[in-house]
């Protein structure tokens, strides 16, 4: 493939902004190789600056579930420009947005918006804390909360080792209020509910794992951790930026009939540009100044270009709910029986986890249920098959620890390419030598 134009840009790129990108899974670091520098996007299809032609399965990481530039959406935008970008002060778009999400997302009696998914979780955490005067934070290892430090801590290697930081910077503080549990492990969760009972914020998750390719919880592990939340009067945080408005109007919830105290919501709301939300119970964001002791704020905050873009983004969907995601579910659960079958036929070391419009091929003999087992996954193979579909103009997500994302502009015609393409890269994935 040529990258030619591509590598040109990235090389300037490098020299102004470290390893040339806004975000580090931009660079290919997990695949090798060249990254591609996007020029346009239509519907399913992402264009580069050297005229390569792509099914993006990543979607602006789910953000684009009405596909690249839908003509709503741009509208809507085109709109708001006419009167400026942003005030700084309330206008009227930011309600509308926050009653169509109060409206909306099951549970979502009050909303906060802001201006992505980090800030929207890093706020929900401060909140815990803020309305329960503790201090003790429960995530689970491998889920992805964004950057903030508290987030930035993983499991360490032993059973019961501490928990260490992922990035350094983050202080020995923030480790000691943080407790890294494996996801799907109730056995974990009573120990330290146990074992501190009384000291304990609140846990955070995603209710579907996107972020180490998609795993699903197990309904016990949901209902165990709600009840024990109950018990112990902590908060629950659903993180449903990414799940939110893509597996149902109400995000994961809805599906496994769990309902968290506040829920973290972005990519989708904004429409494809920046916004962020967090809310839940009233009683809860009532602690949130100006009405509460919790400080939070945002100069860009509910600006009225992200508040129409997103505001559009939520409208095609309610226009046509049923459908939409009936349609949506359909794309993704086709390409995984048709996935399925193949790798069954060859005898591959293969699994397709697929929920919705989220989907991982794992190179792991068995679906995985936490971080340790998606890292015992054979990542030589996953770079083999990521390069072979973006031969065949198959933009996969360039890391073995990611989802794909599917959008509605992803019809039959666009899946049947994609399985066919991947068919393809899964021989060669498994092909030796
Ligand atoms: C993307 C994501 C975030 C972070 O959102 P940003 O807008 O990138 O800050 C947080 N949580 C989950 C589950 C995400 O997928």
């Amino acid at each position: 493939m040529i990258f030619e134009k591509s590598e040109a840009i990235l090389n300037r790129a490098r020299r102004v902004t470290p390893g040339g990108v806004s975000s580090p899974v931009r660079s290919f670091k997990h695949v090798g190789g060249n990254a591609f520098v996007a020029k346009h996007g239509d519907g399913a299809y992402l264009f580069d600056v050297d005229g390569n032609k792509y099914i993006d399965l990543v979607c602006s990481w789910g953000a684009l579930i009405h596909g690249h530039n839908h003509p709503r959406i741009r509208t809507a935008i085109e709109q708001v420009l006419q009167s400026g970008t942003s005030f700084g002060i309330t206008s009227e778009k930011e309600v509308e947005l926050c009653e169509l999400l109060t409206k909306s997302v099951a549970g979502l009696q009050m909303v906060r918006l802001v201006n992505s998914g980090t800030e929207a979780c890093m706020s929900a955490l401060r909140l815990a804390r803020g309305a329960t005067k503790r201090d003790l934070i429960i995530k689970f290892d491998g889920c992805y909360h964004g950057h903030g430090d508290s987030f930035l801590v993983g499991a360490g290697s032993g059973v019961a080792s501490l928990p260490v930081s992922e990035s350094a910077g983050v202080t020995e503080k923030t480790l000691e209020d943080t407790i890294v549990l494996p996801f799907n492990d109730v056995e974990a969760l009573e120990a330290t509910f146990k074992a501190r009972d009384g000291e304990i914020a609140g846990a955070i998750l995603e209710v579907v794992c996107g972020n180490i390719g998609v795993i699903a919880p197990e309904p016990e592990f949901l209902s165990a951790l709600r009840s024990l939340t109950q018990k112990s009067k902590s908060i629950l945080i659903f993180d449903e930026v990414m799940t939110g408005f893509r597996l149902s109007l109400s995000g994961a919830q809805n599906l496994y009939g769990i309902s968290p105290d506040l829920i973290c919501l972005g990519k989708i709301i904004g429409g494809g540009l920046p916004v962020g939300a967090y809310g839940g119970r009233a009683d809860l964001m009532e602690h949130i100044a100006p009405l509460g002791s919790v400080y939070q704020a945002g100069t860009l905050s509910g600006n009225p270009l992200g508040c129409a873009a997103g505001i559009a983004s939520l409208e095609l969907i309610l226009e046509n709910e049923k459908f939409f995601y009936q349609a949506l579910d359909a794309y993704g659960s086709e390409w995984k029986s048709q996935m399925d079958s193949h790798i069954a036929s060859k005898g591959y070391a293969a699994s397709v986890a697929q929920i919705g419009s989220m989907i991982s091929v794992f190179f792991t003999p068995d679906l995985p249920r936490n971080y340790a087992d998606v890292k015992t996954a054979d990542k030589g193979r996953f770079k083999k098959f990521f390069w072979a579909l973006m031969k065949q103009g198959v933009y996969y997500p360039p890391s073995p620890f990611e989802a794909c994302f599917l959008s509605i502009a992803h019809d039959h015609e666009i899946m049947e390419k994609v399985t066919e393409a991947s068919f393809l890269a899964l021989d060669e994935a498994f092909r030796d030598g």
